[in-house]
């Protein structure tokens, strides 16, 4: 299942959301305000669980700068 991450256009709070496949419509409302104006982010697809923990690796990168 892949983890989305959303940023929250009004108060400006990133969140990470699982999306099934099945599901078309996903809720994307913000936790913090509850607001729908949300966008998904780009920069990190999926696995951000798993990337957090993995930063030390760092192998397949050109540079540790740039995702902050
Ligand atoms: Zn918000």
């Amino acid at each position: 299942m892949p983890v989305y991450e959303y940023i929250c256009s009004s108060c400006g709070h990133p969140f990470d959301k699982m999306v099934r496949f099945s599901d078309t419509t996903p809720d994307t409302s913000c936790p913090k305000c509850k607001s729908t104006d949300t966008h998904k982010r780009l920069s990190r697809i999926a696995y951000s669980s798993y990337t957090s923990a993995n930063l030390s690796g760092g192998s397949c990168g050109s540079s540790g700068s740039g995702f902050s």
